[in-house]
């Protein structure tokens, strides 16, 4: 990823991430997580941001998580059971 995303963007480690690091199964490659703002210094660099899972050497802190490692998770299309295509289709049959 290009730049930090800000607070609330969700996002999941790269596949390619995942599978340099071998973590493709496990629960690493499932993690998802929301990027909270942090003024630390490591975050100041623009290299890394903040999510929302506590550190696991200091749960006082958030989880810092290499920017470069990351990507965006996009929100799935909202599947749609009545198209309005199918709809007018319906309509138009009991019209006849
Ligand atoms: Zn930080």
């Amino acid at each position: 990823m290009r730049g930090q995303p800000t607070p609330g963007t969700r996002v999941r480690l790269t596949d390619a991430f995942l599978r340099n690091t071998g973590q493709v199964v496990g629960g690493e490659a499932f993690a998802r997580w929301t990027v909270v703002s942090c003024p630390c210094g490591l975050c100041q660099t623009g290299r890394f941001v903040a999510v929302d899972q506590p550190s696991t050497d200091d749960p006082d802190r958030s989880r810092h998580v290499a920017v470069a490692n990351l990507e965006v998770i996009k929100p799935r299309p909202q599947y749609n059971p009545f198209p309005k295509s199918a709809m007018r289709k319906f309509h138009n049959r009991h019209e006849d």
